[in-house]
C-alpha cells in the first residue's frame, strides 16, 4: 500500500477475511460497548475465524491485563486467549525495555496491566519516587487511582527521570457518560512538570509494532471505530483498515476526514469482514458512483442522487468529499446528503 492520498474507499472482490491473514481489532465500539457485545460481532468473528483469519484484539486501555480482557471476550461468546490481546501497557513496556537496562526500576502510575507488562519485559515496578526509579510510566488507573500518585510522578520527573505514557486518549466512554481517560491524567502531570512523555499507544508506531511482533501478521487489516486512533494508527503503520460504524464515528466525521483518517474500507459492523467491498467508480466531473448512487461536490455542499443501500451512498459520498478535500478535510456541507441516507 502506498502513502499517496486516498480519495475513495477501495473495492475488494474477495471477502476481507480471505484477503487478509489477521484482523487487528479495536474493542470498544467494535466488539463491545458498555460491556455488551455489539450486534453481529460474536457471529461475524466466529465465521471469520472459521474461515482462517487470525483475530487479535488491540486496546489502548492499559488498566486490564490481557488475561482479564481475554476472559471478558470469552464470556461474551468470543473464545480468546491472553496471547490474542495486545495492550498499550505491553507496547510501552517494550519501549522502556529498549531504552533502559534489564531490571531497571519503573515508577508505575496506573494499574495492574502496567505492572504485569513491565515484569514481562524484565523491569521492576515500584510505587514511590523514593525508590530511585529509572523511569516513570503512566497508564489508565481507573477511578480508584489516588491523586497522590501524580505527585510521585512529578517528584521523579523533576529529577530528570524519563517519563512514558501508555496512551493519551483524553476520554473513556462509560455507561454513565464520558469520563477522563489516561490522556487527561497525563495532562495533569504535563501541566505540573512542563515535561513531555514518550507515548506508545494508538495511533503511534510503538503500538502497531507491538501488534505485528506479537501476531506475526503478514497481511493485517486494522478494524476500528475511531478515526484518530485506529485508522490513523493503520495509516502510520502503512496497513489497510476497515472502519465500522458501530462506535464513535458518524457519517459527517468520515466525510470530513483528512488523509490520515481515511479508512481503506467502510462497513456498518463486523459483518463487513465476511463480504467483499463494492468498487466506487467515476470522477469529480461526472460524479462518483457506488451501488445505485451518484455523489458530487456542488458549490458549497455534497450532492447525492440515485438510490440503493445507505452504505453504498456513504461510500460514494466519501469519494466526492475526499477528492474535494484533497490533502485536507472536506469542508463542504454534507447534512442534506447524509439525511437522505438516514444519518
Ligand atoms: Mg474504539
Amino acid at each position: 500500500m502506498s502513502r499517496s492520498v486516498r480519495t475513495r474507499p477501495e473495492g475488494s472482490g474477495r471477502a476481507l477475511h480471505e484477503a487478509y491473514d489477521t484482523a487487528l481489532l479495536d474493542l470498544d465500539g467494535v466488539v463491545y460497548a458498555g460491556g455488551n457485545a455489539i450486534a453481529h460481532a460474536v457471529d461475524s468473528l466466529a465465521a471469520a475465524r472459521d474461515g482462517g483469519m487470525r483475530l487479535a484484539y488491540v486496546t489502548n486501555n492499559a488498566l486490564r491485563t490481557p488475561d482479564a480482557v481475554a476472559a471478558h471476550l470469552t464470556e461474551l461468546g468470543i473464545p480468546t486467549g491472553a496471547e490474542d490481546v495486545i495492550t498499550s501497557a505491553q507496547a510501552v513496556a517494550r519501549l522502556i525495555a529498549e531504552q533502559l537496562p534489564s531490571g531497571a526500576r519503573v515508577l508505575v502510575i496506573g494499574g495492574e496491566g502496567l505492572r504485569v507488562a513491565l515484569r514481562e519485559r524484565g523491569l521492576e515496578p515500584v510505587e514511590s519516587a523514593e525508590e530511585d526509579p529509572a523511569a516513570v510510566v503512566q497508564g489508565f488507573g481507573g477511578p480508584e487511582l489516588p491523586w497522590g500518585r501524580f505527585a510521585e510522578a512529578c517528584y521523579a520527573i523533576a529529577r530528570g527521570v524519563p517519563w512514558y505514557a501508555s496512551n493519551t486518549d483524553l476520554t473513556i466512554p462509560g455507561a454513565r457518560g464520558i469520563a477522563p481517560g489516561n490522556g487527561a491524567a497525563v495532562e495533569v502531570v504535563r501541566i505540573a512538570t512542563g515535561a513531555e512523555p514518550q507515548v506508545a499507544g494508538k495511533p503511534l508506531p510503538p503500538m502497531h509494532r507491538e501488534t505485528i511482533l506479537r501476531t506475526g501478521a503478514r497481511r493485517p487489516l486494522v478494524v476500528g471505530d475511531r478515526l484518530d486512533t485506529d485508522i490513523e494508527g493503520a495509516f502510520n503503520g502503512e496497513v489497510d483498515s476497515l472502519l465500522v460504524l458501530t462506535g464513535v464515528t458518524d457519517g459527517a466525521q468520515l466525510l470530513a476526514a483528512p488523509p490520515q483518517h481515511r479508512p481503506t474500507y467502510v462497513d456498518a459492523d463486523l459483518r463487513g469482514l465476511l463480504t467483499g467491498q463494492p468498487d466506487v467508480t467515476g470522477d469529480a466531473e461526472g460524479g462518483f458512483g457506488c451501488g445505485g448512487w451518484t455523489a458530487k461536490a456542488g458549490g458549497e455542499r455534497l450532492e447525492l442522487g440515485g438510490d440503493g443501500t445507505a452504505l453504498d451512498g456513504l461510500r460514494a459520498l466519501c469519494a466526492a468529499a475526499w477528492t474535494a478535500g484533497g490533502e485536507r478535510g472536506c469542508a463542504l456541507d454534507s447534512g442534506k446528503a447524509l439525511a437522505r441516507l438516514g444519518w
